[in-house]
């Protein structure tokens, strides 16, 4: 029994080893992939779930590494965050996101045949990591990508998580204010997961809720999952938030969300996260339909 112990300890050591062997790797490859902006957007279509319509994309960051491939974000995001290599690739992903918003303005305003349509420009939702919403300058940073960009403040939503707002800051609270009354739309994404301390709601300037997926994923599973999303849809419209549900995966869990009031979704069963070319595909596919 002991050699067997002692077999397992070698076992954990030696993954342990590699664990952390494989984050000072993964750190020394950030480090360069930041430098050479190694980074590419996704854009995953945010729907208005009773009419189909696409009402904007939330940008995705992916790691384009040279032996791996496109890295997920969950595997970097956290690293970055600890070394503030975040600042750096969000000032990227902030760029790039708006530069693919104003790209579909371009697509909205002027038809193949000449003519406009009267729809709402879709606007691009960008995560921000707590410590880069923190960065000195964040919010000047903003404005001039938008005003660069010649977009409209609404054409941008910023997706913080409630991590942001635990602490009573009050520079962050000044800057999220700041923003909304610039016009720029603030949204708690994973909502429900969090530390939710439900008293941050009372005050807090956003205008979104982002129903986590492991809401959504279990919605159609028992009537206690559903009380819940139930809640959480009720929640919003008491306080005159939107309400947008992630992870919707089939058509059992949009029609549920519909039943329940949720107005807009996004998830697999719509689409997947597209590159810029074929959001714009997608685009001109609604728009000539
Ligand atoms: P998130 O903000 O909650 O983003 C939603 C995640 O769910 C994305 O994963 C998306 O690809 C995935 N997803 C979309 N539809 C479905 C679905 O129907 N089912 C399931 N199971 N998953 C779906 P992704 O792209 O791997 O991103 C993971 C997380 O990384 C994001 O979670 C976000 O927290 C973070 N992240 C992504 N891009 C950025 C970024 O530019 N900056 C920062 N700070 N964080 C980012
Ligand atoms: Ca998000
Ligand atoms: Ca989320
Ligand atoms: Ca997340």
């Amino acid at each position: 029994a002991k050699g067997a112990g002692r077999g397992q300890w070698r076992r954990y050591e030696a993954t342990l080893h590699a664990a952390v062997l494989q984050r000072l790797e993964l750190r020394a490859a950030l480090d360069r992939a930041a430098a050479d902006q190694d980074f590419t957007l996704e854009y995953q279509p945010i729907v208005e779930m009773a009419s189909g319509r696409t009402v904007g994309f939330e940008a995705l960051v992916r790691w384009r590494h040279p032996a791996l491939g496109l890295v997920p974000p969950d595997e970097f995001i956290d690293i970055a965050e600890e070394t503030g290599l975040i600042e750096a690739i969000g000032d990227f992903v902030l760029r790039q996101a708006v530069g693919a918003a104003s790209q579909w303005s371009k697509q909205n305003g002027a038809q193949q045949d000449g003519t406009q349509k009267d729809r709402a420009q879709p606007y691009v939702s960008v995560n921000v990591s707590a410590r880069q919403f923190r960065s000195p300058g964040f919010v000047t940073k903003v404005r001039q990508e938008l005003a660069d960009a010649g977009l409209p403040p609404s054409a941008l939503m910023l997706e913080i998580t409630e991590r942001l707002l635990l602490r009573d800051d009050e520079q962050v609270w000044h800057d999220l204010t700041c923003l909304r009354e610039h016009g720029v739309r603030i949204a708690i994404d994973d909502f429900g997961t969090g530390f939710s301390s439900l008293s941050y709601l009372r005050q807090v300037p956003i205008d979104v809720l982002k129903i986590d997926k492991s809401f959504t994923a279990t919605v159609a599973s028992s009537a206690r999952q559903q009380a819940i999303v139930d809640g959480i849809v009720r929640l919003a419209q008491t306080l005159q938030l939107d309400a947008v549900a992630e992870g919707i995966e089939t058509a059992a869990d949009r029609d549920l969300l519909c039943d329940l009031n949720c107005p807009y979704g996004q998830g697999f069963l719509y689409s997947k996260p597209l590159r810029l070319d074929d959001a714009v595909e997608w685009l001109r596919f609604e728009n000539d339909a």
